[in-house]
């Protein structure tokens, strides 16, 4: 097959691309930046979503798209920029993929178009309300409206993945991690507390502060720890890739992500132990993260079965921040 993979520079696009040139398809990316990726059978465009041109220009030709570029951000001065990459851009890819009469669509959602955060119900399956949180939830949500008047619209076949939080092994363990370093070491937490504006959660943290680097065990206000789902960018990609071309995918919509939460609780004991770094565990106001999401769905239905639960990958981040100490 010949496809296109949106966001082919990003965490899970450059993955699935390798994995897709590995099988011998011919991969087209395109994103706003050009991926590290040197192959006979790739070629890319890079340009904007919401460029009708670059978009005309990266599905001509192509079997299937999966559009699994987007801007991810929770800052409002993002916002403008949010709406233009996840929404008129998801538009215009979509547009340029029917007219150029793509097989079959594959987009990326994410679990934000739940209320993840204040679940009605739990595990969360596909069939819980969609109220979306966050504008990036909504983005996604409105995303999905435009996929599947897509789908109505045109013969093209759809499939929409709401994608777990996702994570590459070797970015648990760095500070610098866009996502994993708020969340896991201490210092990078507060910075990112003082950017959101909750003063009262940077004043605690920073109480909290050793003296020197150190992990954090974030807690709700009543101590309970937080618990979500974190998956390797491996699995991710392989539930991408049954979703490319699987026939009961069709017209689905599938979370697609680990099977169990990650309970803080359990992680960052084991993260201290690995690193010698302190653990420090602070609680932060508010009700706190704290859901589980079904995949049973895309398990049953698409064979998924994903193969590197927290622990394994917890692996390769401690070796992967081994090598960084030196
Ligand atoms: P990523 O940020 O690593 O990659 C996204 C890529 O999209 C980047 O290379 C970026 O340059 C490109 N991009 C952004 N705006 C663009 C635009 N306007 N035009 C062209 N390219 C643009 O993200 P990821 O972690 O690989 O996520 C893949 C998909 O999964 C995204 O759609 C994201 O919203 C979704 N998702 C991710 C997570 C997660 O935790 N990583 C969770 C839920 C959903």
């Amino acid at each position: 097959m010949k496809v296109l993979v949106t966001g082919s520079a990003g965490r899970v696009g450059s993955f699935v691309a390798r994995q897709l040139l590995a099988s011998g398809h011919q991969v087209r990316g395109f994103d706003l930046r050009a991926a590290d990726l040197e192959d006979a059978a790739f070629e890319e465009v890079v340009g904007a979503f919401d460029d009708r041109e670059a978009a005309s220009r990266a599905c001509e030709g192509v079997d299937a798209v999966l559009h699994l570029g987007a801007f991810m951000s929770w800052l409002a001065g993002d916002r403008d920029k949010l709406f233009r990459a996840n929404v008129e851009g998801t538009r215009i890819v979509l547009e340029a993929a029917a007219v150029a009469k793509v097989g079959r669509f594959v987009f990326a959602s994410s679990g934000e178009v739940y209320p993840e955060n204040k679940p009605q119900f739990q595990p969360i399956t596909e069939d819980h309300p969609t109220k979306p949180l966050s504008p990036y939830g909504v983005t996604k949500l409105i995303g999905e409206e435009l996929v599947k008047f897509q789908g109505r619209a045109s013969p093209m076949e759809t499939v929409i993945l709401r994608f777990s939080h996702t994570q590459n092994a070797g970015e648990l363990l760095d500070p610098d991690s866009f996502f994993s370093g708020p969340r896991f070491f201490l210092r990078p937490k507060i910075t990112q507390q003082e950017g959101f504006g909750n003063q009262t959660a940077a004043d605690l943290l920073r109480a909290a502060d050793p003296g020197q680097a150190a992990l954090v065990l974030a807690r709700n206000e009543n101590g309970r720890p937080l618990r979500m789902h974190i998956t390797d960018t491996r699995d991710m990609s392989s539930g991408v890739v049954i979703a490319l071309t699987h026939p009961k995918a069709a017209g689905g919509v599938f979370n697609l992500g680990a099977t169990d939460p990650v309970d803080f609780a359990d992680v960052l004991p084991v993260m201290a132990d690995k690193t010698g770094l302190p653990l420090v565990t602070v609680d932060l106001p508010g009700a706190g993260v704290w859901y589980h999401t079904s995949n049973q769905r895309m398990r049953e239905t698409l064979g998924f079965e994903p193969e590197w639960p927290i622990m394994r990958m917890l692996d390769e981040a401690v070796e992967a921040w081994k090598r960084r100490q030196v």
